[in-house]
């Protein structure tokens, strides 16, 4: 209370000092602001930095990260607590809704290899020195993969590379068969949960992931406690639902999961795992791996043991058993609004979830304390007098980690709700020490650049678009003139808002300068945090900024930002990656067809291996893009129009009502009820995680995935689809023209 009071002292001051120096500098414009508006905005935004204090981002970090905090722990419910009662503190309406899901922790545990020499698997993560934190082991869930299936299995083992399905057309041709086998993949590659569904598709019956010291260990570093790499004993936990089917929990697909909800039976339950899985350490890799006999693995395959990287199948042997409580737990949502001054049914949504594997300082807690900051200057802003124009809505999100499940039931249980009022949803997740990663609707890219104009670095002290660019230009890519968004896969919990609702969205973080290995493990604590990523908050203060402007621009804008010439851009780069992923598959299947006809293949097999002759592929046949060639010259028109007459420049005190409603529901637009193909959960035509990548985006996923999946049938189909979508979207922009003619 005390802080409080001072710095609302502080603030006048500020205000005055502000006003004072910035009278004579050149006034500058804001996208959705009238000239007039636009000075207030600046005004409030160099007041806004002002108050950004890193003590606090450490304070609350030290805090809430002290202790295991997993959904359903006593310290999450601490967590969630201590936030309520600090938003309550600051003047926010505070509910904390809570959901019951099925959230499935370990009762057995059981590794070992039974031939040709015997092994236990420890499967634990000792206590690091110097690190207290690291020494909670007894409340803290042990390593596991969250929605494995239970299972007693016995088997070979094959080594499948991180077990893409690319992996295993090579293991094909190499003749090594995963049936009825165990497979043993490397983590990273593609998001964990890809690796147990395509083992199972290739007739697997059991799967482990490990951490090779070649991807996040001592191969890229010193390792945990003396870096910031992994440590032969550090195992990355996780969920391994099938999340690009549909996130949320497992037993109330689509609707959410109140307490009166009627779920389905675990049984039927679509995104569990179809075989176990069990991550491990490397630790507890290497006696597997060095068991392994069988040919060679391919030489990009191989990881950095001091090992022969052979494939099996055997001579090893594993017997892998695991079973779980299949235990209801509470998710909490912690909402805290700050009702808009004039549009209180228009909101702006910022969220960052609070839940962790274990202590989680980097994940999620560095951008929860990012969030929680801005909501405090926020509030001293508003109890100054300055009080956003729209709704604004902070929330810390309870079980993301299992598979974004909290923010999935609460989208799902307040559709009705979001479809009114939604503006945009602005996430984060961890953060760190580098440069600014982004990723959003293009429709808002325009918008966000210009925040990236005037955010600083704040070591380099230019301007956080100049250094990314910077980054840019010295890894060889183009320049970039203004900040570009990337596409939104999944991984966090902008995807209900975005994929399913059709909400405009973000996601922002800072990184590049901070690598590690404690992801998900027992090392990522506050000790760790404080050490190896950022130590002073300097770029947590900055993320404070860049996140709070964008809150804070789409609050208090006349006309919402959005604009529509970078979308069309952006999908017409999609339309041509399209058409040329055809053409290249079309190529690369001929050639490979012809090689196998001619016998090329088997003249290079080496007789001594167990090479397998490919069989011939369908031919990839012509298909028709014209309809999305089409809809993209009339939203080329459109899109330009728009950008035509907005320019005409924001009136003072006209009412933008209508023009707004129109622009609020853009991006919905691009979604279709159906949904996507054999996942209906995802509607967003646009962009979505890919079906076999997991977290990578797939843009015009409808289209992309029938041809990387040579479900040939279906590509003139989506292609119909994507087009009918970007001709409403069009239609949409005539509106919104007509009501600025
Ligand atoms: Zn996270």
């Amino acid at each position: 209370m005390k802080i409080k009071s001072i710095s609302i002292v502080f603030l006048a001051f500020l205000f005055c000092c502000i006003l004072s120096t910035t009278a004579n500098s050149q006034p500058q414009s804001i996208m959705g602001f009238s000239p007039e508006a636009a000075q207030n905005q600046i005004t409030l935004e160099k007041t806004f930095d002002q108050l950004v204090r890193p003590e606090h981002l450490d304070e609350w970090m030290k805090y809430m990260s002290a202790r295991p905090h997993h959904v359903g722990s006593p310290y999450d419910k601490k967590v969630v607590d201590f936030m309520a009662e600090k938003f309550k503190n600051w003047g926010y309406e505070v509910t904390v809704e809570s959901f019951q899901i099925l959230f499935p922790t370990p009762k057995v545990r059981l590794l070992e290899m039974i031939q040709p020499t015997a092994y236990t698997a420890s499967l634990a993560e000792p206590p690091a020195e110097g690190d207290a934190s690291s020494a909670l082991t007894a409340e803290a869930l042990p390593p596991y993969n969250c929605f494995s299936i239970d299972g007693d299995v016995t088997a070979e083992l094959v080594f499948v590379n991180y077990g893409l399905p690319s992996d295993y057309e090579e293991l094909e041709k190499l003749g090594v068969d995963v049936k009825g086998k165990i497979v043993l993949a490397k983590y990273q590659g593609s998001w964990r949960g890809i690796k147990p569904k395509v083992a199972a598709e290739k007739g697997a019956i059991g799967c482990l992931i490990y951490s090779d010291p070649g991807d996040d260990g001592y191969f890229q570093g010193d390792v945990y406690p003396e870096g910031p790499f992994k440590n032969e004993y550090g195992v990355q936990r996780g969920a391994v639902m099938d999340l690009p089917s549909s996130p949320g929990d497992v037993l109330t697909p689509g609707y959410g999961a109140t307490s009166d909800a009627k779920r389905i039976p675990k049984e039927e339950a679509p995104s569990l795992t179809k075989i176990p899985v069990l991550p491990i350490s490397y630790h507890d890799a290497l006696p597997l791996l060095k068991a392994l006999q069988g040919p060679m693995a391919p030489t990009n395959w191989r990881g950095a043991l001091p090992l022969p990287y052979h494939l099996g199948p055997g001579p090893a042997k594993v017997h892998l058993q695991l079973e779980f409580n299949w235990d209801m737990k509470p998710a909490y949502d912690v909402i805290a609004k700050w009702p808009g001054s004039t549009l209180p049914d228009e909101w702006i949504i910022r969220g960052n979830h609070h839940d962790a594997w274990v202590h989680g300082a980097a994940d999620p807690i560095s951008g929860l304390v990012t969030l929680m900051e801005e909501a405090r200057v926020l509030s001293e802003l508003a109890k100054s007098g300055y009080a956003p124009r729209r709704t604004v809505v902070f929330c810390a999100w309870g079980a993301e980690e299992p598979g974004l499940i909290g923010s999935t039931e609460w989208v799902e249980t307040h559709e009705d709700e979001l479809k009114k009022k939604a503006v945009a949803y602005i996430n984060t997740d961890g953060t760190s020490r580098g440069y600014l990663f982004a990723g959003g609707s293009h429709s808002l890219e325009k918008f966000f650049s210009e925040i990236t104009e005037v955010v600083d670095d704040p070591v380099k002290k230019v301007s956080v678009l100049k250094r990314r660019n910077a980054v840019e230009l010295v890894n060889n890519r183009p320049s970039w003139s203004y900040y570009q968004l990337g596409a939104l896969g999944s991984g966090s919990d902008y995807s209900p808002f975005f994929q399913h609702s059709g909400i405009a969205a973000f996601n922002l973080g800072f990184g590049g300068e901070s690598s590690g290995g404690e992801y998900h493990t027992m090392y990522d604590t506050y000790e760790m945090y404080k050490r190896f990523k950022d130590f002073d908050f300097a770029y947590g203060a900055a993320l404070a900024k860049v996140a709070g402007r964008t809150t804070l621009r789409l609050a208090n804008a006349e006309i919402l930002p959005f604009e529509f010439q970078h979308f069309t851009e952006t999908v017409d780069t999609y339309t041509e990656e399209v058409i040329k992923l055809a053409e290249t598959l079309r190529a690369q299947t001929m050639k490979e067809n012809k090689l196998i006809e001619d016998g090329s293949y088997l003249l290079t097999a080496d007789p001594s291996e167990t090479f397998v002759l490919p069989k011939v592929k369908e031919a990839v046949p012509y298909f028709d893009f014209s309809p999305l060639e089409n809809a993209l010259t009339q939203l080329k028109a459109q899109a330009a129009k728009f950008d035509e007459l907005i320019k005409k420049g924001v009136k003072t005190g006209q009412n933008y009502t209508a023009l707004n409603q129109v622009l609020k529901d853009m991006e919905r637009t691009l979604t279709r009820s159906e949904g996507l193909p054999g996942r209906p959960w995802f509607k967003h035509f646009i962009y979505a995680p890919g079906f076999y990548t997991g977290y990578g985006v797939k843009t015009l996923p409808g289209i992309r995935e029938a041809i990387e999946q040579r479900e040939y049938k279906s590509v003139n189909t989506q292609i119909e689809k994507v087009a009918e979508v970007l001709q409403l979207y069009s239609g949409k922009i005539e509106q919104a023209n007509k009501l600025l003619e």
